[in-house]
């Protein structure tokens, strides 16, 4: 994971490489069973160079902590390693640039579920795995059980907690999702998290 965060610092594959002040790569456990993905670094988070510290994170913190996780026992990523500028949704094109980086990284973590967190994540990652992609509102809190080169994963598609910034009600849907998915996590992988 250093070569690779040390690519992903070097890296000027997109234009997204002028503006930033710090790649994103991720954190947490590098033998998690669990992998977060969101979209794109924000603000704070470009110029920490850690995911998900700002108010998004914070909601995110919280629904882990509801199902007794914490940042440490999961892995946390975005599809994009660098900040659009005023936070813009980044372009499909910065996506598949992106892509080789969020490969290798999940070759090393080789998570079991992966759960992407909002529109950009689920429709990449749906489409990673072959299948057709569909509104957040219909495959959220459902698991896809896809062939990864490491094994079979189980693909969990979640709203992205800062649509509950907005849209308080969804933190409760979140909560619900995420206690979904802890029962995935204990009845198919015992107490690893
Ligand atoms: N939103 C994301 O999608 N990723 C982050 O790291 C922070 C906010």
């Amino acid at each position: 994971m250093n070569e690779l965060a040390e690519e992903v610092r070097n890296c000027r594959r997109c234009g997204l490489c002028g503006d930033r002040q710090n790649p994103v790569l991720g954190e947490g456990s590098l033998s998690a069973t669990v992998m977060f993905i969101g979209e794109a670094p924000g603000r704070k988070e470009d110029e920490t160079g850690r995911p998900f510290v700002g108010a998004a994170g914070r909601i995110l913190d919280r629904i882990l902590e509801h199902i007794s996780l914490g940042r440490g026992d999961v892995y946390i990523g975005n599809v994009v390693k660098c900040r659009p500028p005023n936070n813009r949704r980044p372009r499909s094109t910065e996506i598949e640039a992106c892509a080789p980086h969020l490969e290798t990284q999940l070759e090393i973590i080789e998570p079991s579920i992966i759960a992407p967190m909002g529109n950009s994540a689920i429709s990449h990652l749906m489409k990673r795995f072959g299948l057709k992609t569909a509104t957040i509102g219909k495959v959220h809190g459902k698991p896809f059980d896809v062939e990864a080169p490491w094994g079979r994963v189980v693909l969990f598609p979640v709203y992205h907690p800062a649509a509950a910034i907005y849209r308080r009600n969804l933190e409760r849907v979140l909560e619900e999702d995420f206690e979904s998915l802890k029962r995935i996590l204990n009845r198919v992988y015992g107490s690893r998290t």
